[in-house]
């Protein structure tokens, strides 16, 4: 890696936050290496447009920006429109179909009733209506998710699920929200397309690799140090894509299966996060992604930090090593080893200090 020597900086991993880091080292001058492990950039935000409908698959699972942090939307606005899509999930549970999150849509819907403003909060308070609820939305997804038994699922998380006292199915609250007009990819390759930035991919960095210049890396801080102390655990996802015949599959981007019997807990639709593109959503054909969640084993793509005692200490451990060593800065989801959303990765970049 002989770039690594004439670079003033190395950027390892480029997801959001390591596109941002080197977008922002570039335009302080700084000369940029950026070394990415996969064969692409884009992180876990990676898509393929399928060449034959045009359809954007999104490789690592639905990803929808929403923010309400002006910095962040200032910064990725510089390189791309949205197209103004709005998130909604739909649950399905025995067949039958409510909106989610939790309020005034599922609830009338679930029990036959005409719940208005104001009064869900007594009528969620009866331990009867909050258990049905519980049981049929959060019990079974929760254990598919978590890979537990349905039984280990503790009842009393259903109080600090937010109820919403309205019709209000925008499943996100942030009002600034959408996809890439031109898809996730194009934003990657405009961050990147900068003069003081040069990209190579199917190149991990190694800490051995590490010489004057400083390193912002993003990927998993236990590979880092050659997981001397153990493995951090993940929950890893495994996808099923399949084209259909038809023209709309499920007439919705994202349905969470609730039920503890159906082995995956989602269907994606991705031709519904483009609804202005009418010849894609015209298209005779669909492409969706049953998503299934799994124990994460080394190898697998790490998903979910798996937050408990065990991994806390393990990762104060990596932290220690990690700040032991000068010029290396850790972040990103991996890195933090913290579930980040994309527009907190993107904030957790523009806060680093260069
Ligand atoms: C299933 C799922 C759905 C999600 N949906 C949403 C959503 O709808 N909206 C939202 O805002 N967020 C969503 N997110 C979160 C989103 O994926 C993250 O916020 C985003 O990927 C974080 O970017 P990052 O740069 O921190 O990490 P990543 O995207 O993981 O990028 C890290 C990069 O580092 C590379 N790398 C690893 N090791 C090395 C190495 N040694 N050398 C060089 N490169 C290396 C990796 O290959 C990768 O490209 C979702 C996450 C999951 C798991």
């Amino acid at each position: 890696m002989s770039g690594i020597v004439r670079a003033d900086a190395i950027v390892a991993g480029a997801g959001f936050w390591g596109c941002t880091v080197a977008r922002r080292l570039a335009e302080a001058g700084r000369k940029v290496l950026v070394l990415e492990a996969r064969g692409a950039v884009g992180g876990n935000v990676r898509c393929e447009a399928d060449p034959e409908t045009g359809i954007e698959v999104h490789l690592y699972g639905s990803h929808i920006f929403h923010t309400h942090d002006m910095a962040v939307w200032n910064f990725i606005r510089r390189f791309t429109e949205f197209n103004g899509y709005q998130h909604k999930v739909l649950a399905n549970y025995k067949g039958k179909i409510y909106y989610l999150p939790l309020g005034l849509a599922l609830i009338n819907k679930f029990f036959g009733v005409e719940l208005k403003p104001g009064e869900v909060a007594d009528f969620m308070k009866d331990e009867r209506h909050s258990s049905a609820i519980f049981d049929a939305f959060f019990r079974g997804y929760t254990s598919k998710q978590w890979g537990k038994a349905p039984e280990e699922i503790d009842p009393s998380i259903i109080k600090r699920v937010p109820v919403r006292d309205n019709y209000d199915v925008n499943y996100f609250k942030d009002y600034l929200q959408g996809i890439p007009a031109d898809g996730y990819n194009a934003v990657f390759d405009r961050m990147l397309d900068h003069p003081n930035i040069e990209v190579k991919v199917n190149a991990p960095f190694a800490l051995q690799d590490m010489a004057d210049a400083p390193v912002y890396y993003s990927g998993p801080i236990d590979a880092l140090f050659g997981y001397k102390f153990g493995h951090l655990p993940w929950r890893t996802l495994r996808f099923e894509t399949e084209t259909i015949g038809v023209k709309d599959f499920q007439g919705t981007s994202v349905v969470n299966y609730t039920e503890a019997e159906i082995p995956y807990t989602r269907i994606h639709e991705f031709k519904h996060y483009h609804p202005e593109l009418a010849g894609v959503m015209s298209a005779p054909k669909t492409i969706v992604m049953r998503e299934y969640s799994a124990a994460w084993k080394p190898g697998d793509e790490p998903y979910y930090p798996v937050d408990c005692d065990e991994s806390r200490a393990l990762l104060g451990k990596y932290r220690e090593e990690a700040a032991k060593i000068p010029n290396l800065v850790v972040g990103g989801r991996l890195g933090g080893y913290k579930y980040f959303d994309m527009d907190q990765s993107i904030a957790a970049a523009l806060a680093v200090e260069i």
